[in-house]
């Protein structure tokens, strides 16, 4: 069974989303096993997103994520990193499928209201960013 991490962003928290975008996750069988709300600092978004510190968004990417609380979760299932990337819809929510989150709920290619681990070395680093072993269940 696998996890992986997932974050409300802070345009969908602001807007109220959490409950409807909980209920895509669980109506795809992802199982929510461990959730809190945090305001991320901008060192902390700058360390999290550090993949993509070389790319020409990542300045706006870590001063939105910081900008108001996220909620950060680990979902659990069968293929759970690549169902919840299903269940996300495309980045750019202009090329997002019908009933994804970002299709619904995404206002822009940078506010587009979720992210999700994309591999499970990812999901591994990401979710031990956030979450000790015991808050996990
Ligand atoms: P995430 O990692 O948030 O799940 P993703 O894997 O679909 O999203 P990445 O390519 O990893 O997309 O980009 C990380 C995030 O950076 C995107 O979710 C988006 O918020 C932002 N981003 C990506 N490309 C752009 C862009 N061209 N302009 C503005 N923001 C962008
Ligand atoms: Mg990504």
């Amino acid at each position: 069974i696998e996890r992986t991490l997932s974050i409300i962003k802070p345009d969908a928290t602001r807007r109220n989303l959490t409950g409807k975008i909980n209920a895509k996750f669980e109506e795809a069988g992802l199982r929510i096993v461990a959730q809190k709300r945090l305001h991320l600092s901008l060192e902390q978004a700058g360390k999290f997103y550090e993949v993509h510190k070389d790319r020409p968004f990542y300045g706006e990417l870590c001063e939105f994520m910081a900008s108001e609380p996220v909620v950060v979760q680990v979902l659990e299932g069968e293929g759970a990193i690549a169902k919840n990337r299903e269940v996300m819809g495309a980045t750019n929510p202009a090329n997002a499928a019908d009933g994804t989150i970002r299709k619904e709920f995404a206002l822009s290619m940078g506010e587009n209201s979720v992210h999700g681990s994309d591999a499970p070395e990812t999901a591994a680093v990401e979710i031990s960013f956030f979450f000790s072993g015991l808050e996990i269940v």
